[in-house]
């Protein structure tokens, strides 16, 4: 058994774990535990420096997972998009590619908290069904691995994954969406590698939530990601107490390109049952983008984008830096609320006039599912 699977038996999982290690209410930790899966590795477990820190809020269950908020428990509609079950296809040219249900921990924000850890829902025997649909797809150029985590396969199995999706001709770039990185980072090793290595482009896009998260250990494992020729990726997710002040995200994006990860993705959080207590107002988010771009360097500054609720895609958001028009002049602001004028370039009037048909239609949010604690399936 190797190192990482070997932490990830020692792992806190049960309720009765949480009444002997954190002193939780019997029946309480029992609720919870039946509610949604608890995995926390004594990596992750050792960054926890005092009940309720922005790592303890991230991993340890919370009764306000219990609340009956009314919220969807899949906000993004990834089933209605699944034309087979291991694959999300919303975007023209690209797909999810949902490998296991296992993950290394389960976040309590997760999104996927209805598939994620229940192999009856992604389970191995949908993963040639995931490879033949992207073969006979010639418009997916770009699959995303994901899951749960697709490093809690063994390297024999990813490697089989791989090497399935290299064989396919107009499979252009792979991605791994992993959080081994972050929460163990034990599980990247030079084997493992040197196997991602043969079948370049991969790209990988990791999982950091705070600062307290980019520890020596983790640095070492995206440097060797790195050092294979892998471009590495982060995604974060807005989160109240974890990351919702724009000193704690800047400090995030710094450490991060030092270990030569490049964010990629902030996200609002999603409206998943559950987990209606990470969220933050979209006001926050904005004011942490223009506290980031021209603070420090571009390289560092994340997309701030909304997953669509409804499955309509991310989109983002920027905070406003056009305030005004007068004439063709343009009237903008910089980071330090400084004001300029741009003349633009005056539009040529010549026929046949350049339109953009703007085909706006409003989707109507889904009806909300009313929460029922006897009905949930574990
Ligand atoms: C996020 C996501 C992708 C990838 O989006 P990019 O903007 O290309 O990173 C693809 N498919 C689904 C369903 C997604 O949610
Ligand atoms: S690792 Fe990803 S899929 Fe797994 S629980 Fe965390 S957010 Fe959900």
């Amino acid at each position: 058994m190797e190192l990482w699977q070997e932490m990830l038996r020692q792992s806190v999982d049960s309720g009765k774990d949480l009444v002997e290690r954190f002193d939780f209410d019997p029946e309480l930790a029992e609720r919870l535990n039946k509610l949604f899966h608890i995995r926390i590795n004594p990596y992750y477990l050792s960054l926890i420096r005092y009940p309720n820190d922005p790592i303890w809020l991230q991993c340890i269950p919370n009764g306000k997972e219990l609340d009956e908020d009314g919220l969807p428990e899949d906000p993004l509609a990834e089933d209605s998009h699944s034309p087979v079950p291991s694959i999300v296809h919303r975007y023209p040219d690209r797909v999810l590619f949902l490998t296991t249900s296992q993950c290394s921990m389960y976040c309590r924000f997760c999104t996927r908290k209805r598939k994620v850890g229940d192999s009856t829902k992604i389970n191995m025997k949908y993963i040639q069904d995931g490879i033949d649909y992207i073969a006979a797809h010639s418009e997916v150029r770009d699959v995303i691995l994901s899951g749960g985590d697709p490093l809690m396969l063994t390297d024999f199995m990813l490697e089989k994954i791989v090497s399935g999706l290299r064989a396919i001709p107009h499979v252009e770039i792979i991605r791994l969406g992993t959080k081994m990185p972050c929460v163990l980072p034990q599980r990247i090793t030079p084997k493992l590698c040197k196997m991602l290595r043969k079948y370049h482009p991969i790209y990988v896009n990791t999982h950091f939530n705070h600062p307290w998260e980019c520890t020596p250990e983790a640095k070492k494992a995206c440097e060797m990601l790195a050092d294979a020729g892998i471009p590495v990726g982060n995604q974060a997710v807005l989160m109240k107490g974890v990351n919702d002040n724009p000193d704690v995200m800047l400090e995030l994006v710094r450490k991060l390109l030092t270990m030569r990860v490049r964010p990629y993705y902030l996200y609002q959080a999603d409206i998943t049952k559950g987990a209606n207590h990470f969220r933050t107002p979209v006001s926050v988010g904005l004011d942490i983008m223009d506290k980031l771009r021209g603070h420090t360097s571009g390289l560092a500054i994340p997309h701030f984008v909304i997953d669509a609720p409804g499955g309509g895609g991310k989109i983002p958001l920027l905070p406003q830096y056009v305030i005004g028009k007068n004439g063709s002049q343009i009237i903008l602001r910089n980071y330090k609320y400084d004001i300029y004028t741009y003349p633009d370039v005056e539009e040529e009037v010549a026929a046949p006039t350049r339109t953009v048909e703007r085909k706006y239609t409003r989707k109507k949010s889904r009806p909300a599912k009313v929460y029922e604690p006897d009905k949930v399936q574990v």
